[in-house]
């Protein structure tokens, strides 16, 4: 079937990108959905990514997602700027179908779509994100040298994240809306004894002010008896979870109970032949782009090898 490509990849963030290049570059000619919103992924909405390997003073992440788009496009990745809105990945030959009905057959298929956190649905949110407010304290932690900073949430990403900011900041403010933690009683304990961890019990974020564009200040307000009170901070990190974009394999690919893409790692491949899974949609724990991209070189591998044993 001359139709029938080698293999397609849905997601185009450092996952989907990576294993474009190397398909691109084992002549698999691959055909890419990077989505129609937000084609690049989740650093199309930070400004400086200090921490992937290669760019010494840093680099925007727009660009550095540019940069990966040019150099799959270079070695012959197909690229479409739209979604895929119906899978079919029961059979030898994999269907996908776009926004405008069109059904796309491969044999292999990278599933690379990430994750969404979860957001506070506040006004100012997203135009502050990388400018005071933060969902990865591994990645913007730095930033907050001998700063006041706030983290939101009550589990154990929270306190993972008040702990690790921490070490930089001058004072940590958690906010939680309860007036105790869903967390681990270890992680708790170790909260508890950071002398620069505070509690801001029964609280939650009703607005965000910004002065010259960078978050300033938040207000709080009681849970309990509505009562409001600001606290001046320049960070603030939303710790309150994240949803792996897995809709569309619901009832085709194995998820976890988090709705995580399950995979026999440390391989790629997912419980279905010919299907792999890389990226944020498969990992809980590490969450970087650099581990995003590595499993995306792994699945293209993996896929390579699958297609080199078909043939
Ligand atoms: P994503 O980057 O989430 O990309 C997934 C892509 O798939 C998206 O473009 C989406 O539109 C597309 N997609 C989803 N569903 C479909 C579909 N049905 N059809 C077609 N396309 C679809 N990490 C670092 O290492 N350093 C940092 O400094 C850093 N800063 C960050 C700042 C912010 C604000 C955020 C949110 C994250 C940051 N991270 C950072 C984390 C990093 O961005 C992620 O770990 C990484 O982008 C995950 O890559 P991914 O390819 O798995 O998924």
């Amino acid at each position: 079937m001359s139709d029938v490509r080698n293999v397609i990849i849905i997601g185009s963030g450092p996952a989907g990108y990576t294993a474009a290049l190397y398909t691109a570059r084992a002549s698999l000619n691959p055909l890419v959905f990077e989505g129609s919103v937000s084609s690049g992924g989740a650093l199309m909405n930070t400004t400086e990514v200090e921490n992937f390997p290669g760019f010494r003073d840093g680099i925007m992440g727009p660009e550095l997602m540019d940069n990966m788009r040019a150099q799959a496009e270079r070695f012959g990745a197909e690229l479409v700027p739209d979604d895929i809105v119906a899978v079919d990945l029961s059979g030898e030959i994999k269907t996908v179908t776009d926004t405008e009905g069109n059904v796309h057959r491969a044999r292999a298929v990278i599933v690379a779509t990430g994750s969404q956190h979860r957001k506070l649905g506040l006004e100012h949110e997203d135009q502050l994100s990388g400018r005071g407010v933060s969902w990865c304290a591994t990645c913007d932690g730095f930033f907050f040298r001998d700063q006041d900073i706030a983290v939101v949430g009550g589990g154990d990403t929270a306190m993972e994240e008040a702990t690790f900011l921490s070490r930089f900041a001058k004072s940590v403010t958690v906010i939680h809306r309860r007036d105790a933690l869903r967390a681990s009683k270890t992680m708790q304990e170790r909260a508890f004894n950071d002398p620069k961890i505070s509690f801001a019990w029964n609280s939650e974020v009703a607005e965000l002010h910004s002065e010259g564009g960078k978050l300033s200040s938040v207000t709080l307000k009681d849970t309990q008896t509505g009562e409001s009170r600001e606290l001046p901070v320049t960070g603030l990190f939303i710790a309150v979870g994240h949803d792996p974009r897995t809709e569309l394999f619901k009832g085709q690919l194995e998820l976890d109970d988090e709705g995580y893409l399950r995979v026999d790692a440390p391989s790629t491949r997912t419980n279905v032949a010919g299907v792999f899974g890389a990226g944020d949609v498969v990992d809980h724990t590490y969450r970087q782009a650099i581990t995003a991209a590595g499993t995306g070189c792994s699945a293209a591998l993996d896929a390579e090898r699958f297609l080199a044993a078909q043939a």
